[in-house]
């Protein structure tokens, strides 16, 4: 609870930055930087009452997301303003070699009259799969506009329309120190995995329920025949879909059987944790690559023979799913390896030198 309260002050320390009190810290600590509503780093000169505050800093971030107005609150990189979480996070190829790694949002708008561009300068020219990471990051940024006028607004993501109370922010805590973890590994685990950034996109809309299946869309129209794509009998969820339709267990059971997998999941969260033991002979940073796209590559195929399936009437064969798959995995894992390359050699994906 006390961990609440403090919550509280830096909640009000972001909103209402005209209060009396915000004003006395801004001018006593923060000096030049006075007019910005950023939650700053703990020094040496502060009380100990603010340093205690401030030391809630990254949970209570992790509860926030901006709205964009200005942008001059907004750290352009590690605050969540654009989507569920920050382009850091997202993108941590680009922020790596990015210019500048650390400013405000307004630092990365170029205004041109009443309009404007981003601009996102690297260090560097970039490689294939970075280049495909960075025309994502500006496809993401395209159509969100800074206003110059506008405030900088802070959301409580737990409660985004009732906004921030001590009661909803006990709840998340509980929640989130119980949770956060597991959270913070998938997101890693999805974000930092190599695969190109639209199957990253991809798994990422899987894990939270929120790809296009019928089930989903249903949720908007009432007239969606729910039944599954591929084999055309159960409601076509997400679980479904990629784990309990006759066609996808028919496909993981053959590359089970190619692989010398395991291949009884009972979730999707077994599912991906599975895909790491994928052996994969050769190279040891490029067979880590490897094994890691095997989950991903599997889902993405399923995924696209369904929308064949759905949106041009193709026959749904299992060994479209199986050999979209192994080729997705060979030829993503050759632009990786470089030279040698990778092939499927007796039941095992091997890095050649
Ligand atoms: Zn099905």
């Amino acid at each position: 609870m006390n961990s609440s309260l403090l919550c509280k002050w830096l909640w009000r320390w972001l909103n209402f930055p005209s209060l009396q009190w915000c004003k006395v810290i801004r001018e006593r600590y923060f000096g030049e930087d006075g007019g910005s509503q950023r939650l700053l780093t703990v020094s040496s000169r502060m009380s100990r009452i603010w340093v205690g505050i401030l030391e809630g800093k990254m949970e209570f971030m992790e509860a926030i997301r901006w709205e964009l107005g200005a942008g001059d609150n907004i750290d352009f990189w590690k605050d969540t303003w654009l989507g569920d979480s920050s382009l850091a996070v997202r993108f941590p190829s680009i922020h790596r070699i990015a210019l500048i790694s650390g400013g405000v949002a307004s630092e990365f708008w170029s205004r041109q009259g009443d309009n404007g561009y981003w601009e996102v300068l690297v260090r560097r020219n970039l490689n294939d799969s970075e280049m495909e990471d960075y025309l994502g990051l500006l496809e993401l940024l395209q159509g969100v506009l800074v206003v110059p006028t506008g405030r900088d607004r802070v959301v409580w993501k737990p409660a985004p329309t009732d906004g921030f109370c001590v009661m909803s922010c006990y709840e998340w805590l509980s929640r989130s120190r119980l949770g956060a973890p597991q959270v913070a590994r998938k997101h890693k685990e999805i974000w930092g995995c190599h695969v190109p950034l639209k199957v990253k996109t991809f798994m990422w809309l899987v894990y939270h329920e929120r790809i296009l299946t019928k089930a989903y869309l249903a949720k908007w129209s009432t007239n969606i025949n729910l039944a599954c794509g591929l084999c055309g009998e159960t409601e076509e969820t997400v679980e479904h879909l990629f784990l309990l339709c006759p066609i996808a267990k028919e496909a993981w059971r053959w590359l089970c059987l190619a692989t010398g997998m395991d291949g009884n999941f009972a979730s999707l969260e077994e599912l991906w944790r599975s895909g790491r033991r994928l052996r994969v002979v050769g190279d040891r940073s490029v067979a880590t690559k490897v094994s890691q796209s095997y989950i991903p590559a599997v889902l993405w195929s399923i995924w696209l023979t369904r929308n064949l399936v759905v949106f041009r009437g193709c026959y749904p064969y299992v060994e479209n799913i199986c050999e979209g798959a192994v080729r997705f995995i060979v030829e993503w894992g050759c632009s990786c390896a470089g030279a040698g390359g990778v092939v499927m050699r007796g039941g095992r994906f091997c890095v050649l030198g």
